[in-house]
């Protein structure tokens, strides 16, 4: 093989473009690439494997394999040499290629004559494309500079893919950004809806992955490069940076921008003749593929980091920032990697859904989704990669799935679905002025819980009779500081004010766990869920906690005040937190400031341990109120964020309702007020049979009251306590069955 220049690679790609303004269809324009290839590259062989589906590659166009083969030869993802390299994104340079690990011998396409192999990903930022494969009869390892020379030639393949060069002929050359395609993720928050695609960062298009002039492409990239590196000064400048760990973070990302490693590389993929911005992207696209092997996530978060600079260069270079001149659709669906909860509250509630490939059930993004009510899908793997702005998409939060550009027959039925839960929601609206009062006459008042100012709106129209649960950490989630007394006790002013004389119950700061604030010193700790947070921080390290207090006091300005501490663990706790409430109000006082006029002080009971409180628990609390979720994942040890062990006990299970019965036996014995804030308190099976044990207040979701009012009305709570005592004392593991049963029976 002759020695490779950089003029020769230049020389190659030039013509790879110049196949693209050629006429033909895609077969024949791929037929000259792999000719070119092979030529330039003195190899005999040059082959172009494209992904026929996710999980299988297809050999679409050789020079020097047998010309049958192609469009008949196909491998899985994984399988041989050729779906190694795709799996792994990874080049195989071997010069015994049936001797390699998983070598698959295909002899329809005469490879046997071919001793060496090189294959490189054809991949587009970290979106797998296909293989490109040259091989010798030579038995010879390929160098350094070749590997390099053809990872560049697969870019520019990458590409030319990517604008639709290819389109024409064969099932594998689909047109990119057309087809249909369904995305299986997780539910984040239920709902269903159908709109267009609103990227949060839009695509950016290369158009141009081939540069002309070596020079000038590397001016531009200098250029660029400048820009970025002032625009991250200025961030770190500008940014209120109170915490080491957060510092550390913002100098590694200026430490990528000064990288000299990473401007070399993009320095000699212009050298051989890439664009500046495919040479930014053939970085990022290598970065991917690295992340994608990496377990550890402090490295994880770095190349996170790279692959945001990268796209903020690929901006500038290209000049497609965030004014790309496209306007928001109607019924946007906002698609992302990842978003901030800040900024999706920006957005607010003009989204019909959002579509993130990360995030997670308890990431805040979720919080505050599920506080907007904005159907939202998790791990939508890579769908930033295919979606483009304006595409048509359904959104199914119910079950976690994404139809990207569906089928008619698809979208039909989908949207018959959405039709019946609106006709529900109008049902529902006609009760919003009634009792939730059973058929035996007992009356369960129902709440909202919520987080923001953005909820209060929900309360009429849902018919909450109060908020049962108000998260105060949500405003602080979203914020880059800690929110100062004043603004909080504006806020918290707001919320009573938008609550027109109902009650609003606030629980203090829950943080930790998941919910982790951007300023606050991150603490590492092996779980947790069962760590530093909540009431524990609140007591230890009592500063942020008694500036909510008096946030809360001075909001209340001779208003009734509602009060509760989460996550209560033991009497002492509870008692400790009480007097510091007690202490702010005597300073109150003796400031002269309005007190409130009622003030009640609560706890959340979401560890078991709270069930066998003393006596004086239950006498000292003015009410409490069960959050479900937190009690259920440690009465069964079963981790509320994970997917896998989230759905294996049923709220339903004898034990769990034995237990909460026992808990409404306690509060009634001292005339303590209790109530039901988890998720379950908001689903209509699991609703009805805390109110037959007992429950006479429930908060949930706003959307839920509807469902739940509905049915308590058509029940008899009487009749469905027997049917709960009766499964409980046949010992069957959950009461479910014989619940929908009896519901079956009437109808309902
Ligand atoms: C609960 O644990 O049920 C609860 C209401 O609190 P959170 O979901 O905010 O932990
Ligand atoms: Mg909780």
């Amino acid at each position: 093989m002759p020695e490779r220049t950089e003029s020769d690679s230049r020389r190659l790609l030039r013509r790879l473009r110049d196949t693209l303004a050629e006429p033909g269809a895609g077969q024949e324009r791929l037929d000259r690439i792999v000719r070119l290839i092979a030529s330039a590259m003195g190899t005999e062989v040059c082959s172009v494997y494209l992904f026929r589906d996710d999980d299988t590659l297809e050999l679409c166009a050789t020079e020097g394999l047998k010309r049958e083969s192609v469009h008949k030869t196909r491998m899985k993802l994984g399988e041989g040499l050729v779906g190694r390299v795709a799996k792994t994104s990874t080049p195989i340079n071997t010069a015994n290629a049936p001797a390699e690990r998983g070598f698959r011998y295909m002899p329809e396409t005469g490879e046997e004559l071919f001793s060496s192999f090189l294959g490189v990903p054809i991949q587009r930022l970290g979106e797998k494309v296909g293989v490109l494969v040259v091989q010798s009869k030579e038995a010879r390892q390929y160098s350094d500079d070749e590997i390099y020379a053809l990872e560049v030639v697969a870019m520019v393949v990458a590409e030319m893919s990517e604008l639709g060069a290819f389109i024409g002929e064969g099932e594998a050359l689909s047109a990119p950004h057309k087809h249909a395609v369904l995305f299986r993720g997780g539910s984040g928050q239920e709902g269903a809806a159908e709109g267009r695609v609103w990227l949060h960062e839009p695509r950016v298009v290369i158009t141009n992955p081939v540069g002309d002039d070596p020079v000038k492409e590397l001016e531009r990239l200098t250029a660029a490069v400048t820009e970025l590196r002032l625009s991250v000064d200025a961030m770190l400048s500008t940014t209120e940076v109170t915490d080491t760990d957060q510092q550390q973070v913002l100098e590694a990302y200026r430490m990528f921008a000064n990288s000299r490693g990473w401007m070399r590389r993009m320095e000699e993929d212009i050298a051989r003749g890439l664009s500046a911005e495919a040479a930014v992207e053939k970085e990022q696209s290598a970065a991917r593929a690295r992340l994608e092997q990496v377990p550890d996530p402090y490295l994880r978060d770095r190349l996170n980091d790279l692959d945001d600079l990268s796209n903020r260069l690929l901006r500038i270079l290209t000049g497609q920032g965030t004014d790309t001149g496209a306007s928001m659709p109607d019924n946007p669906i906002l698609v992302a990697r990842n978003i901030g909860p800040a900024e999706l509250l920006d957005y607010g509630r003009k989204l019909k859904g959002v579509v993130l490939e990360e995030g997670s059930v308890g990431s805040h993004a979720a919080v505050v989704a599920r506080a907007l009510a904005i159907p939202l899908v998790i791990h939508a793997d890579l769908i930033t990669t295919e979606a483009l702005n304006g595409d048509h998409i359904l959104v199914d939060g119910d079950v976690g799935t994404v139809h990207l550009r569906p089928e008619e027959t698809v979208a039909r039925a989908f949207r018959e679905k959405i039709a019946m839960q609106a006709e529900a929601q109008k049902r529902y609206a006609s009760l919003r002025e009634l009792a939730a009062t059973d058929l035996s006459g007992r009356t369960i008042s129902l709440q909202m819980n919520a987080g923001l100012m953005a909820d209060l709106p929900s309360l009429t129209p849902s018919g909450a009779e109060g908020v049962g649960l108000f998260r105060t950490e949500l405003q602080f989630l979203v914020r880059s500081h800690v929110p100062k007394r004043g603004e909080l006790a504006g806020l918290y002013a707001r919320v009573m004010e938008a609550a027109k004389g109902k009650r609003v119950v606030f629980r203090t700061l829950d943080i930790g766990s998941d919910k982790v604030l951007p300023y606050m010193k991150r603490v590492e700790e092996p779980n947790p869920a069962m760590g530093w947070r909540a009431i524990r921080v609140g007591l230890d390290k009592p500063g942020v906690l008694r500036m909510q207090l008096q946030a809360l006091l001075r909001a209340a300005a001779g208003r009734p005040l509602s009060v509760m501490f989460p996550f209560v663990a033991e009497f002492e706790e509870f008692r400790e937190a009480r007097q510091k409430l007690l202490d702010e109000v005597e300073n109150e006082r003796s400031l002269g400031h309005t007190l409130p006029s009622i003030l009640e002080i609560g706890a959340m009971l979401e560890t078991p341990s709270l069930a066998y409180a003393p006596d004086a628990f239950f006498q000292m609390t003015d009410f409490i109120s069960i959050g479900g979720n937190d009690l259920k994942q440690f009465f069964f040890a079963a981790d509320r964020e994970n997917e896998r062990v989230r759905k294996r006990y049923d709220m339903l299970n004898g034990s769990f309702l034995t237990f909460l019965e026992m808990i409404v036996a306690r509060a009634a014995r001292f005339g303590t007020p209790l109530s039901f804030c988890g998720e379950d308190a908001g689903r209509p099976v699991e609703a009805l049979c805390l109110a037959a044990l007992g429950f006479r207040t429930l908060s949930m979701r706003p959307a839920s009251i509807g469902p739940v009012k509905h049915l308590i009305r058509r029940v008899d709570l009487t009749a469905l306590k027997a049917v709960l005592d009766a499964a409980r004392a046949e010992g069957v593991p959950t009461a479910r069955p014989a619940v929908m049963d009896f519901l079956a029976r009437q109808d309902l």
